[in-house]
């Protein structure tokens, strides 16, 4: 049967067991999208990750509770203390509400989501939500006294907190080192260090976004609403904490230090972080010209891009590399993807027309074995595509007659690909033709049998037609002794 799942800790920086800490249930918490703008490749990479875990936690016959947060407030520009809200002032900028700029791209995310396949979450909290939690939440930690109120903003005071607990734990950052390396730039800020953060800020007159406190009228720092979210939701100890390592630091170290003082521990069990994305070796950014939405992806409109890719061939793309790896995009890379998944989801069509022998000779428990040992050594999904791409070879000999299988490994081996492919890997048929499109088949069949009839009428204008045309959207056909073959 199944080994133990063993999952990376960013917290211990080793694999661990992993025991949930309430069995059967899991509670998951992984930071979603601040809402200004159109999803892109960076958001593809952690919303994919948590999602084949969500995915693998379910197929373990887990009950999950999967809380995504939807960021939309707080979040400033250059993700300090200083800045502008990045809501705030997407909504100055177009004179639109903040809420209807939340609105309209929480709504494009969740359509680019749905294209790849991602489940929704259980929760999707918004932080705008959960303004009395964070109020509560700072109240605490002033209580605690590990926080200080200077003109109407709240602070997290990280030089005392770091004296008995050690702030840097998770990024494995020393303060002091921090401290020497860094030089305040505008020397204006009203914090006792650089890097203490807000826990509240009080409004500029200009700011859109503010709620009463008995601070100030003002509104919740960035880090906070994880923290209120997350014990909310998931109680004060809960078993995932998640997302790109980008938030590792400060973000997630600022939460620690946060339910450190709030709760009286670290709350999470298991902090779980996926890496980037690259583009052409390149950090992706804005400034850098690279900057690829996932609508661009899916469309084709962008210089950056040779062509269009569908969403399977980008979930495909990024499974294709182990979460804790960087994954490099190119359109060589894509491409090379594209044709991988074709290949594997031909190889489905195949193994659906396979008919059993009455003694089988393959038996396909190793194959077995082998895709839950690599979800088990930290859900490792390239090992998992690796041996479904190796079991092709049996398929194919299957098919051709020089290999063969009972009905009761048949079965099996489907139900491996059933399993892995679709509910784990979470992979669907996107356009290609291999049977599950059946209403597609149906059509081009019956062209092609017009066609047919056109040649045995001797009309050859009519039957090259109908093979230019289909050759123009993609159809390639094969003229067969007793009829024909054709493919997407
Ligand atoms: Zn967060």
């Amino acid at each position: 049967m199944q080994n133990k799942l063993f999952l990376y800790n960013s917290l211990s920086r080793k694999k661990e067991e992993f025991i949930p800490l309430n069995f059967p249930f899991v509670g998951m918490y992984v930071c979603g999208p601040t809402v200004y703008g159109d999803a892109h490749l960076g958001h593809a990479r952690p919303a994919i990750t948590f999602d084949l875990l969500f995915r693998y936690f379910k197929h373990l016959n887990y009950k999950v509770r999967y809380v995504r947060n939807i960021t939309d407030v707080g979040h400033l520009e250059n993700d300090a203390d200083q800045g502008e809200d990045k809501i705030g002032k997407k909504a100055r900028l177009e004179k639109l509400e903040p809420m209807e700029v939340v609105q309209y791209f929480s709504d494009r995310y969740h359509v680019e989501m749905n294209k790849l396949n991602v489940l929704t979450p259980s929760i999707e909290p918004r932080a705008s939500g959960h303004i009395i939690e964070q109020i509560e939440m700072t109240k605490k930690i002033l209580e605690a006294g590990y926080a200080y109120e200077i003109n109407g903003s709240v602070y997290f005071d990280v030089e005392k907190y770091n004296k008995k607990y050690n702030y840097g734990k998770l990024s494995g950052r020393v303060l002091e080192d921090l401290i020497a390396n860094t030089r305040e730039l505008d020397g204006q800020s009203e914090k006792r260090s650089s890097f203490d953060f807000a826990l509240w800020k009080k409004a500029s007159p200009e700011h859109i976004m503010k709620w009463p406190s008995p601070w100030s009228l003002g509104f919740p720092g960035w880090h906070l609403e994880c923290s209120a979210m997350g014990h909310k939701y998931l109680g004060e100890k809960f078993d995932i904490h998640g997302g790109g390592m980008d938030l590792l630091f400060p973000h997630h170290e600022c939460e620690i230090a946060q339910n450190t003082v709030a709760v009286g521990e670290n709350s999470v069990k298991y902090w779980i972080h996926n890496n980037m994305i690259t583009i052409n070796g390149q950090k992706m950014g804005k400034s850098l010209g690279n900057f690829i939405t996932l609508d661009d992806l899916f469309n084709g409109t962008n210089k950056v891009l040779e062509k269009d890719y569908t969403p399977m061939t980008i979930r495909f793309f990024i499974l294709q590399a182990h979460y804790r790896s960087t994954l490099d995009f190119s359109n060589e890379a894509l491409q090379a993807a594209e044709k991988g998944l074709t290949r594997l989801m031909k190889g489905v069509s195949t193994l659906n027309k396979i008919k059993p022998s009455a003694n089988g000779t393959f038996n396909p428990a190793e194959l077995k074995k082998n895709c839950y040992d690599a979800m088990n050594d930290d859900m490792n999904s390239p090992i998992v595509i690796a041996h479904l791409f190796d079991a092709l070879k049996t398929i194919n000999a299957i098919d051709a007659g020089t290999e063969n299988i009972d009905e009761k490994n048949l079965e099996i081996l489907k139900d491996i690909y059933n399993t892995f492919l679709f509910d784990i890997l979470g992979l669907k048929n996107d356009n290609q033709v291999t049977g599950n499109n059946e209403i597609l088949k149906d059509v081009v069949d019956m062209v092609l049998n017009l066609r047919l009839q056109a040649k045995a009428n001797k009309d050859y204008a009519t039957s090259d037609y109908i093979r230019n045309e289909l050759t123009k959207i993609g159809i390639t056909v094969k003229d067969k002794k007793d009829g024909f073959e054709w493919e997407l």
